[in-house]
């Protein structure tokens, strides 16, 4: 299978090239990620020029998915449920000199100090989020890195609306979205994987999918239940 990139504005589309008779479009879940199934004579801006009579229904359907998929907006208070690699805890907001979290059992204890604003409150939590993937992402890009022969890999976490993860193949950098501290290791593991193998092969393309069966022969399970978890 081949696969190419098109762009349409600040859209994005990923265009693979199949033994089919006609177009097919898609839009995935959880973050509305479009791609193109195409005939494999077409070129490219055939299928542009598809994709753009297209773009309402792709925006409309983007819409649903993310709204769908989101859980409500957070407010940080006692009792409100928070995801923890891929467990769910109550929040506890405790009066504190000392900010920080600690994970108990069945609670996440945010310790903040008296008339902290919501969105200071956040902040604790995600500088403990980040901390927290930082470790688990420690162990699991130095194992898959060594496995797959690329020696050391460096990674970045940061916020993202639209991905997972992403890397730059020159500079062989990956960044990890932050949000993935709350999924199940399992997911996590799927995607530093995934964007490991991007450092052998740019394309999601046959040589890809030999690669990830290869090195994660789980990866279809993996990647099945982190896009059907809530973002
Ligand atoms: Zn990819």
């Amino acid at each position: 299978m081949q696969a190419d990139t098109i762009h349409i504005g600040s859209l994005e589309i990923e265009v693979r090239f199949k033994a089919i008779k006609n177009l097919h479009l898609s839009v995935h879940p959880p973050f509305g990620k479009v791609t193109i199934s195409s005939p494999e004579k077409y070129d490219l801006e055939k299928i542009k020029i598809y994709a753009a009579t297209k773009l309402g229904w792709i925006k409309k359907e983007q819409a649903k998915l993310i709204a769908q998929n989101r859980e409500g907006a957070k407010q940080f208070i006692t009792r409100e449920s928070h995801q923890f690699l891929g467990n769910r805890y109550l929040l506890k907001v405790i009066d504190s000199p000392k900010t920080g979290v600690k994970l108990q059992h069945h609670t996440l204890e945010l310790l903040v100090s008296p008339n902290k604003t919501m969105e200071e409150k956040r902040k604790v939590l995600y500088t403990w989020y980040r901390k927290e993937l930082r470790l688990v992402l420690d162990k699991l890009v130095g194992l898959h890195a060594q496995k797959i022969g690329l020696g050391d890999v460096d990674f970045g976490i940061r916020i993202s609306k639209t991905k997972w993860g992403s890397c730059n193949t020159e500079s062989k950098k990956i960044w990890f979205n932050i949000e993935l501290a709350k999924k199940p290791i399992e997911c996590i593991e799927y995607i530093v994987v995934h964007e490991l193998v991007h450092l052998l092969e740019r394309h999601h393309n046959k040589r890809f999918i030999l690669l990830m069966d290869q090195f994660l022969p789980n990866w279809h399970i993996q990647k099945k239940i982190l896009n059907e978890l809530p973002i």
